[in-house]
């Protein structure tokens, strides 16, 4: 098949939070950017159909393979393969960076993290749209001691509808923000957006990124050509591309914050059709367990609960369960590879973890007044670590190959266990300010 040829200034591999920031920033400095994005365009629905085409990234293959991941162990992982990426289903939930993360690299992010906050009005929400759920188990854990707060959203409260609960099958209401609007916004400045595009690898010569090859709708096949080449496919799409690449030290020490949910059931209905998700928790830094309210609407309840069929979980009592999520700090351990399964052990350290967490959990549920507990399988959204800084990228995101720059949760260096989002917009903004002599 003919190879359609392309040149462009900058060339953005993937549309989530790391890709379409890099892309805005530089469109609006008057760069010519062209994204490339391996899913369809899909606008918000907030519908259960809407979300679970975004978490399959299409249909091919019931989504195995692209949005939803099995790892060998049978740990599955998600993300969403479309434009805007993860956060299209994100629950929005903002965690500010970690500066003693980023200090050896000789950087904080404070500066970029608080730009961006102000820029997306990040903070808690006001009581009227935290959830009676929420409420109660905030008012539990606070009884018990623990530092439970409400969380920071990258939510808008003047378009959020109280009980929603919409966020993390795609708000449509512009309430929660998610990356394909400063995708959107790229595209507005003059920036070109190639959908159902798939990047195979980095087009080098001598040791440069020159640009990267392509396969788009049909099997059509494209070279672009560009100075500048920023992979942002996120912490398992990212990996592969270096690996094919010829970087063989991606893919490796691979994290992912696997969570389950501890489900309180009571005597009688606290939870009547879900609300918004992570509005309120807690972060044990030291034990490196998250914490947060997750009150699922019945669809993406029993999706959860269906993990766990073999146990038989009470799904019919949906409208008496509360369920706290427990998600943690895991080890950085398993392997991507280009092409094959994708292994992601977890250690025993990682199983005492969930255990010390799901015992927590239940306290919490138990002091709001709940009977009994089950917990759901474990899952993860998260993934991370795989072309860490320090070991595949440099301090300013370089990669071996010169002018190939990767950004996303891929680069975070060590064991995480936080919501990643604000964290991935910062390091972008600030290699935005890099690319363009700015820092
Ligand atoms: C259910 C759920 C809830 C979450 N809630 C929160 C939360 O509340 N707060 C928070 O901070 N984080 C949350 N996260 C995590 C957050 O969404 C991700 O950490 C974030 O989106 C990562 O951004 P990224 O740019 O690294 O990758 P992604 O958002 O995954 O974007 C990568 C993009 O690259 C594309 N791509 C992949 N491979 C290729 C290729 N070869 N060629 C072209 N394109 C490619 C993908 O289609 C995708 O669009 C949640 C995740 C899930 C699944």
């Amino acid at each position: 098949m003919e190879m359609e040829k392309i040149q462009t200034e900058v060339v953005v591999v993937g549309s989530g939070p790391g890709g379409a920031t890099v892309a805005r920033d530089l469109t609006l400095q008057g760069k010519k950017v062209t994204i490339l994005e391996w899913g369809e365009d899909n606008p918000p629905t907030g519908t259960t159909f809407g979300g679970i085409k975004n978490y399959m990234g299409g249909w091919a293959f019931l989504g195995l393979k692209r949005g939803a991941l099995v790892s060998k162990e049978l740990t599955l992982m998600v993300r969403n393969i479309t434009t805007g990426g993860t956060s299209m289903m994100f629950c929005g939930t903002a965690y500010d960076p970690d500066p003693e993360m980023w200090e050896r690299f000789g950087f904080t992010l404070e500066k970029e993290s608080s730009e961006i906050r102000d820029e997306l009005r990040v903070g808690p929400l006001p009581d009227r749209l935290i959830g009676p759920g929420a409420a109660r188990i905030m008012a539990a854990a606070l009884e018990l001691g623990y530092p439970w707060h409400k969380l920071s959203k990258f939510i808008n409260p003047e378009n959020c509808i109280p009980n929603c609960n919409e966020c993390s099958m795609g708000c449509k209401h512009a309430g929660k923000w998610h990356a394909r609007e400063w995708v959107l916004d790229a595209v507005q400045q003059g920036a070109a957006l190639l959908t159902k595009t798939y990047v195979e690898k980095v087009l080098q010569e001598g040791g440069i990124a020159v640009g990267v090859l392509a396969k788009g709708p049909g099997g059509k096949r494209y070279e672009i050509r560009a100075r500048q080449v920023v992979i942002s496919a996120g912490g398992v799409g990212s990996p592969q591309i270096l690996l094919r690449s010829g970087i063989t030290g991606a893919g490796t020490n691979f994290f992912i914050d696997p969570f389950q949910m501890v489900c309180g059931v009571f005597d009688q209905p606290v939870n009547a059709k879900g609300e918004a998700l992570m509005v309120t928790g807690m972060h044990l830094k030291q034990e490196g367990i998250m914490f947060a309210d997750m009150c699922y609407n019945f669809s993406l309840f029993a999706i959860m609960a269906g993990q766990f069929w073999y146990k038989f979980p009470p799904t019919h009592k949906y409208r008496s369960t509360l369920p706290v999520m427990v998600k943690i700090r895991d080890e950085m351990a398993g392997r991507i590879p280009a092409k094959g399964m994708i292994s992601k052990p977890l250690t025993s350290a990682d199983r005492d973890k969930l255990d010390q967490g799901t015992a927590i959990a239940a306290r919490i549920l138990k002091q709001a007044g709940a009977r009994s507990f089950w917990k759901t399988g474990i899952s993860a959204a998260h993934p991370g670590g795989t072309c860490r800084m320090g070991a595949v990228v440099d301090a300013n995101l370089q990669t071996e190959i010169k002018n190939c720059y990767v950004c996303d949760a891929s680069v975070i260096p060590v064991p995480f266990g936080i919501p990643p989002t604000l964290t991935v917009l910062s390091l972008a903004r600030r290699l935005s300010n890099h690319l363009l002599g700015r820092n």
